[in-house]
C-alpha cells in the first residue's frame, strides 16, 4: 500500500464521503428551497466508472470507509449498480448510506445484495404533520416503511435514524425521538442545524444544542454516555435502563475537528476536504483529461495536505461556504 493519507495537521484520512447526485425528491427546510435547485446537467457527474475509479485510488492510500450521499443517492438511476461495483473494491471495510428513505422500500433488498454495510435514514419528525412542515412532502409512512423493510436485514447494522435539530421546532420531538430510540433497535441521533442551508436563513439562535435536547431527554430516561470513539461525529449516550442509545453530532456548539479523518467527493468531481471548505479541488477535469493514478494521487495528496484545521463556524466573520447542503451530501 502507498503512503496514507495524512494532512497537514497530522491526521489521517480513512473515511470519504461520496455524492452521487445533486438531486433530492424532498425540500427540507434546512437544506433546500421549496422551488429546488438548479441540477447538474448528467454529463456534468461524475460515472461511476469515475466514482470507482477515484475510491479504488483513495481506499489504496488508507480510506477504508465510503459513505454514499446525495441530494437522495436513491434517485440516481441504477445506483444498486454502483454499489456493486465499490463493494467489489479490495481494502474498503465499509460501505454505507444515507438517505431520506422515501425509497427505501422498494430498494432495500437490491441495495443489502449489492453489498450496503450501514444505512442512516434522515427523519426529523414522527408526527406526519411534522414530517410534512419540515420536509414539504407528505411522506412519513413511506420512510417508516423503507426503515422496516432494510431492518429486515440483520447484516446490515447498525441502522440510525438522522433528525436534524432546529430550535422552534424540534424540542416537541426529543421525547417521541428518545421513545423511539427505546422501543426499537435504530439509534437515533439529532444532528445540530448548520449554516450550509439552500436559503441561506441560518443564524446561530437556530441551532437547539445537543446539550440542550438530551437535558430534556435525560429528565425523562436518564442517559449516560458512552466513551467516544476516535474521529466519530456523535456523542452516543446509553439509557441508564440498558433499552437503548441515542446519538447527538454537535457540529456547531461542540466541534469534533481535532480528529476529523473525513474528506469529500460531489457529484460533480470536486474533493472538499472540510464539510465547510469555501475552496474545491476538482478531480473531473484530470479523470477526463486521461490523467495516470500517480497524477491523481499527487492531486488528492496535496489537497488533503492542505485540509482545514477546523469550521469557524461560531467564529466572527465566519462565512458559509457557496456550496450548499444538497450539494454536499453531509
Ligand atoms: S467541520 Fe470540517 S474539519 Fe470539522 S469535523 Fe467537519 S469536516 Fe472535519
Amino acid at each position: 500500500m502507498v503512503e496514507p493519507l495524512v494532512d497537514g495537521h497530522g491526521r489521517r484520512i480513512s473515511d470519504l464521503r461520496v455524492s452521487v447526485t445533486d438531486r433530492c425528491n424532498f425540500r427540507c427546510q434546512y437544506c433546500m428551497p421549496t422551488e429546488g435547485l438548479p441540477w447538474l446537467e448528467r454529463g456534468e457527474i461524475l460515472s461511476f466508472e469515475e466514482i470507482e475509479r477515484v475510491v479504488r485510488l483513495m481506499v489504496g492510500m488508507g480510506v477504508t470507509d465510503v459513505r454514499l450521499t446525495g441530494g437522495e443517492p436513491l434517485v440516481r438511476r441504477e445506483f444498486t449498480r454502483l454499489v456493486a461495483m465499490l463493494a467489489g473494491v479490495e481494502g474498503l471495510a465499509d460501505l454505507a448510506l444515507t438517505t431520506n428513505g422515501f425509497l427505501l422500500e422498494r430498494d432495500a433488498d437490491a441495495l443489502v445484495a449489492a453489498g450496503i454495510d450501514r444505512v442512516n435514514v434522515s427523519i426529523d419528525s414522527l408526527q406526519r404533520d411534522r414530517f410534512f412542515q419540515m420536509t414539504r412532502r407528505d411522506s412519513l409512512p413511506q420512510v417508516l416503511r423503507g426503515l422496516e423493510a432494510v431492518a429486515r436485514h440483520p447484516e446490515v447494522h447498525p441502522i440510525k435514524v438522522n433528525a436534524v435539530a432546529m430550535r422552534g421546532f424540534t424540542e416537541a420531538e426529543a421525547v417521541p425521538f428518545a421513545e423511539f430510540a427505546r422501543s426499537t433497535a435504530f439509534q437515533v441521533r439529532f444532528i445540530e442545524f448548520m449554516p450550509l442551508d439552500g436559503d441561506r436563513s441560518w443564524r446561530p439562535d437556530d441551532v437547539l444544542t445537543g446539550d440542550e435536547l438530551r437535558a430534556t431527554i435525560h429528565a425523562v430516561h436518564p442517559l449516560e454516555e458512552v466513551p467516544r470513539e476516535r474521529s466519530a461525529t456523535a456523542r452516543i449516550f446509553r439509557f441508564r435502563d440498558g433499552r437503548g442509545e441515542m446519538g447527538f453530532i454537535n457540529p456547531v456548539s461542540e466541534p469534533f475537528c481535532d480528529d476529523c479523518n473525513r474528506i469529500r467527493l460531489t457529484a460533480e468531481g470536486k474533493l472538499r476536504t472540510c464539510l465547510f471548505s469555501v475552496g474545491e479541488t476538482d478531480l473531473r477535469e484530470p479523470l477526463r483529461a486521461g490523467a495516470g493514478d500517480d497524477e491523481l494521487r499527487h492531486i488528492v495528496r496535496d489537497a488533503v495536505w492542505r485540509k482545514e484545521l477546523k469550521h469557524r463556524v461560531s467564529e466572527p466573520g465566519f462565512r458559509p461556504p457557496p456550496r450548499t447542503m444538497s450539494a454536499i451530501g453531509g
